[in-house]
């Protein structure tokens, strides 16, 4: 098995592959001010096995295009959406969000929890942006700084893994210099990431690890996630995922 079957293996029976909350989709719904609007053409990017994709289909009279570049990924979102009762409403594209192919224009919404970074987040509302119609919501989730300062520790640990890792303030200005106005910013709170992410990861590491019993890929996965969660665990106080929600700036 190579590193992408064992992390599809890893995470792909699970609910969520990053932190985040169904509250906090619901939020940036209320945010994005779409809710009572008709027939919504809306693309969850990175989508995963669907929490967020789910969440919109529920809130939103829309047509969600849930993309993500693993399919193993996307035939769960389909179970998980027909038993949801919003199978309908979803479509699932199996691509890269680096060669999407909407047409100009042709969205009212993108969202995209916990994998801009793939991409990087500048590039990604850049190269995302025209699919956008002129009044187009961004709704994006992004590691963030929550103050100025950190310890060094983990300023290095992130700084390595995800360069871009910054301040809201800074993620903001971006979204302004690429032709964005932000309606809206929080930081996802702690229980995003323990509770709806990293405790349910943490009870499959065993039988992860007796599955795949003598494979030293497996071993270094899990390695990294315990490092990356007991960073966490110390420093929740300075990092955690931002989302933002921004309207498209007409040209
Ligand atoms: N939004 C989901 C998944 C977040 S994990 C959630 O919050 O639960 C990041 C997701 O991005 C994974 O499902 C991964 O398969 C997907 N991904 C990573 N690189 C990608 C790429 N280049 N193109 C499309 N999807 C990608």
């Amino acid at each position: 098995m190579d590193d992408i079957d064992l992390l599809i293996d890893l995470h792909g029976e699970a609910e969520r592959q990053g932190p985040g909350g169904e509250a906090q989709t619901r939020l940036t719904i209320t945010l994005s001010g779409l809710s009572g609007r008709k027939n919504l053409t809306i693309a969850d990017i990175g989508c995963g096995t669907g929490a967020s994709t789910i969440t919109l289909a529920s809130s939103l009279d829309a047509h969600i295009t849930a993309v993500d570049f693993l399919p193993a990924f996307l035939t769960t979102l389909n179970e998980r959406a027909r038993a949801a009762g919003v199978a309908e409403r979803i479509t699932t594209l199996a691509a890269s969000m680096e060669a999407l192919t909407f047409a100009p224009a042709s969205l009212d919404a993108i969202w995209s929890e916990g994998a801009i970074y793939n991409l990087g987040f500048e590039t990604g509302i850049r190269s995302w942006r025209p699919f956008l119609k002129p009044d187009g919501i961004l709704a994006v989730s992004e590691l963030t700084w929550l103050s100025d300062r950190r310890p060094a520790e983990l300023e290095d640990h992130w700084l390595e893994q995800y360069p871009q890792v910054a301040t809201a303030s800074a993620k903001m200005a971006l979204l302004e210099e690429h032709g964005y106005t932000p309606l809206g910013y929080f930081p996802l709170p702690e229980l995003c990431w323990m509770d709806n992410y990293y405790h349910p990861m943490q009870a499959r590491f065993e039988a992860f690890l007796a599955k795949h019993e003598g494979s030293a890929e497996a071993r270094a996965i899990v390695e990294a996630e315990r490092l990356e969660i007991g960073l966490y665990e110390r420093f929740s106080a300075f990092v955690s995922y931002g989302y933002y929600v921004a309207q498209k700036r007409p040209d």
